[in-house]
């Protein structure tokens, strides 16, 4: 039997929680939601059930038809679908302005895209050319200091951005080549944005997710054997995880990490402690 003081209980519990998470009504971009295997999805879906207005970007029009379709069972939640490519500056000035004059204040950001070519992730990491070396850091790593240049101007209140990294950043393995040197890269960009923007309350920090079957992963020549060596060695004795990953996001964009910039947290079972 439920008794009313009971359910007065859990509701002031809830609103306890959403109080400390100050996301309610808070405008945040998630960028990177090719499907509902995406991990910005994961994070999206979060985002939305927390009360937060969602403005989704997306590259290619197939992902925003995906979007589009997924949000067909969020009717009720805040969220716009818009254009940008994070290869082009046109493209992210022309996103963040129409954020901006629809939205006036941004504060949260959410930095979920990588690419690279296929042939630079299959073959030796010696044959990297200098365009495919290039392109991976232009999409995967500089795209983070475009998006956070592009943001800014909005980000009156300060805010959290949030970039998705991975461990082939701060090890070598095995099939994750100029990925690793762009998550490198990233994560480094990370932290001098965070030292230039913290003055102005904008936090800027990481999450190095473990291994996720997603469309990007799908490009990682060793993924499978990847998944069964975490499973098989990490502390956990399993793989992470989409809502893993989506739940420390959300700490990391919320007020419970407002203490906490520049830094890479690892959201993979605690593979990254092993040797
Ligand atoms: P995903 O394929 O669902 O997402 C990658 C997104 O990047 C796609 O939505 C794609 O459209 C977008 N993108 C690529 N180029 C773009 C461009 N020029 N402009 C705009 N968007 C562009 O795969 P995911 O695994 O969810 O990847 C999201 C992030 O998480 C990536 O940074 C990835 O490196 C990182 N990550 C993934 C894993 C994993 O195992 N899946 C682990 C750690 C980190």
């Amino acid at each position: 039997m439920v008794l009313i003081t009971d359910v007065k209980f859990y509701l002031s519990k809830g609103d306890f929680w959403m109080d400390l998470l100050q996301l309610k009504d808070k405008n945040v971009i998630v960028m990177g939601v090719a499907n509902e295997r995406s991990i910005a999805w994961g994070i999206a879906k979060r985002l939305l059930e927390v009360g937060a207005n969602v403005i989704f970007t997306y590259r290619k029009e197939r992902s925003k038809g995906k979007i589009e379709k997924i949000l067909e069972n969020y009717t009720d939640y805040n969220s716009a679908v818009i254009e940008c490519d994070v290869n082009s500056d046109e493209s992210i000035a022309q996103a963040f302005s129409q954020i901006g004059e629809q939205y006036g204040v941004i504060h949260g950001i959410v930095h979920s895209v990588a690419f690279a070519h296929a042939e630079d992730l299959k073959n030796r990491f010696v044959e990297t050319t200098r365009e495919g070396y290039a392109f991976a850091q232009d999409t995967s790593a500089y795209s983070l200091v475009a998006v956070a240049k592009a943001a800014r101007p909005y980000m009156t209140e300060g805010g959290s951005i949030v970039t998705m990294s991975y461990l082939g950043g701060q090890r070598v393995l095995d099939g994750y080549n100029v990925m690793g040197v762009a998550k490198a890269a990233l994560e480094a960009a990370m932290r001098y944005l965070a030292a230039d923007l913290g003055a102005e309350g904008i936090r800027v920090n990481a999450i190095s997710a473990g291994a996720i079957r997603t469309l990007a992963a799908k490009g990682v020549p060793s993924f499978n054997t990847i998944l069964h060596k975490i499973e098989e060695t990490s502390p956990l004795k399993r793989n992470t995880n989409q809502e893993e990953v989506a739940d420390m996001t959300l700490v990391m964009l919320s007020a419970l990490s407002r203490g906490v910039t520049g830094e890479t947290i690892f959201v993979d079972s605690g593979y990254n402690i092993l040797g």
